[in-house]
């Protein structure tokens, strides 16, 4: 494809991606297709004779979206927000374009250096200190390896230059809680913890937090049968009911003890922009590592995962392989950001940073983020006054978890009401939401924060569910 050509092309797919996103909402939100059904509607070897860009979309249009459940669909409320902000998305196209290789900072000076920069806004558009110095990894999952890989370097004496796993006598022990999301268990697994040596430390049984006085005692127990406490991950807004470990407490523990305190703050990072939401991180400063998710609720699109660390030496030291290809002559007065993780090329993900605060602004951002809080509390408001309908945790945030609860029911026939009601309008394509399961009975996690959702579309949802649950009874 020559560049007139991509010209061509490339402005037909622009009017394709905005057609396609302000007629959104007409569209089902979850996707409508059966397992297979993608993958059966392409020939099973690639094209030899070649096909045109518009031939292209055709087949966007037939077989790929309807196998995308519309996550940006003003009536999606599942999971949680991964808003593709617009601005964002041309950020994105790019750093395709530019088509740069992130291998050194000479490789790419710009990538490097808008990085920096970028990181350094969000830095402060979220309160934390100069101390601490930030990177963009592509997902929260990475992210929280890298903080287990540096906890396990730390808390072996780099155990790595020597017999790596075999250069410790003594297990590594991992602290977090029931509520932490499944990749802070992938990470410790991936970073050779074991899963013997994870610790689930007790939680407030309402808030689902962890309870500071059950690590401090856990730790003291694994100190005395002879096991080395390395590392502490708080959740700072959860997967499951958005429970917020005490940052604060927990960091004093983890100082006392010269454990390594990993904040994974992937959805919640967003509300602290604003200044509002702070105090539900507070402590944070102490602690040695954090990400969070622009790629979710604040709406840079995918992939886009914040990490800081206070220990730079530590975390280069650690990451760090350079290799004489890769040295150059300012080695000395740049940084690299292949030491700062595990890929080595690594893609321009600052630029939709740098579009997204630029093109949308941090004001814009901040108070579609306030209209969405507004909308939460909303809703659940709604929830709690209604007969037979509990609102199962503090709504400390966007999502709300809410349980259709008549008394005639036990637990088995509540659980199957429960599926059905979700199951239902989840097929129906009007609106999506995530059963999830808390305290062994299901429920459902109505997570706001859509782009798109207006207080319009809340109350639509909020009708909808109980008119399905009515409908459900007869
Ligand atoms: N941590 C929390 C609390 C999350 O909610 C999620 C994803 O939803 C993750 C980590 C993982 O994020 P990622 O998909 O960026 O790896």
């Amino acid at each position: 494809m020559t560049p007139e050509e991509f010209r061509h092309a490339g402005h037909a797919l622009i009017d394709w991606i905005a057609d396609y996103r302000s007629d959104l909402e007409k569209r089902p939100v979850r996707a409508q297709v059966g397992p297979g059904e993608v993958a059966a509607s392409f020939a099973a070897e690639a094209p030899r004779a070649p096909q045109t860009a518009a031939q292209l979309l055709t087949e966007l249009d037939e077989k790929i979206v309807p196998g995308i459940t519309q996550v940006q669909h003003p009536m999606h409320f599942g999971w949680f927000p991964s808003n593709a902000s617009l601005a964002s998305t041309l950020g994105d196209i790019a750093s395709s374009g530019l088509g740069t290789l992130g291998i050194s900072w000479e490789s790419c000076p710009a990538a490097t250096e808008l990085e920096q920069v970028v990181c350094d806004w969000m830095r402060q558009l979220t309160g934390l200190s100069g101390n601490w110095q930030g990177c963009i990894q592509d997902t929260a999952s990475t992210a929280c390896l890298t903080a287990l890989l540096l906890a396990r370097e730390r808390a072996s004496d780099f155990a790595q230059n020597r017999g790596g796993l075999h250069g410790e006598q003594r297990a590594l022990i991992v602290y977090t809680t029931d509520e932490a999301h499944s990749s802070v268990v992938k990470a410790a697994l991936l970073a050779g913890f074991g899963e013997l040596n994870l610790r689930r430390v007790a939680m407030d049984p309402h808030s689902r937090s962890m309870l500071a006085p059950g690590l401090a005692q856990q730790i003291t127990d694994d100190i005395k049968a002879g096991f080395k406490p390395a590392a502490v991950v708080a959740s700072v807004g959860s997967t499951g009911v958005t429970a917020f470990d005490p940052v604060a407490e927990i960091a004093e523990i983890a100082t006392q003890h010269g454990l390594w305190l990993h904040v994974d703050a992937a959805m919640a990072g967003s509300a602290m922009l604003l200044p509002e939401c702070r105090h539900l991180w507070q402590g944070v400063e102490a602690a040695d590592s954090i990400s969070w998710n622009p790629h979710k609720w604040m709406g840079t699109i995918l992939d886009c995962s914040l990490m800081y660390v206070r220990d730079v030496e530590h975390l280069v030291r650690v990451m760090s392989t350079n290799p004489s290809y890769l040295r150059s002559t300012v080695d000395d007065e740049v940084l690299q950001y292949r030491d700062w993780g595990i890929p080595l090329g690594r893609r321009f993900r600052a630029l939709k940073l740098w579009y997204h605060l630029s093109i949308d602004g941090i004001d814009a951002i901040r108070s579609r983020l306030r209209r969405d809080l507004d909308n939460a509390r909303w809703f659940a408001e709604q929830v709690a006054a209604t007969p037979d309908w509990q609102v199962l945790a503090p709504v400390s945030l966007q999502t709300v978890c809410i349980r259709h609860q008549p008394a005639d029911l036990d637990d088995e026939a509540l659980d199957r009401h429960t599926l059905a009601w979700v199951h239902s309008i989840n097929q129906s394509g009007t609106a999506f939401m995530s059963p999830s399961i808390l305290n062994d009975r299901w429920m459902v996690r109505v997570s706001i924060g859509v782009e798109a959702t207006t207080r319009k579309h809340v109350e639509a949802l909020w009708q909808l569910i109980q008119q399905q649950v009515q409908q459900g009874a007869e």
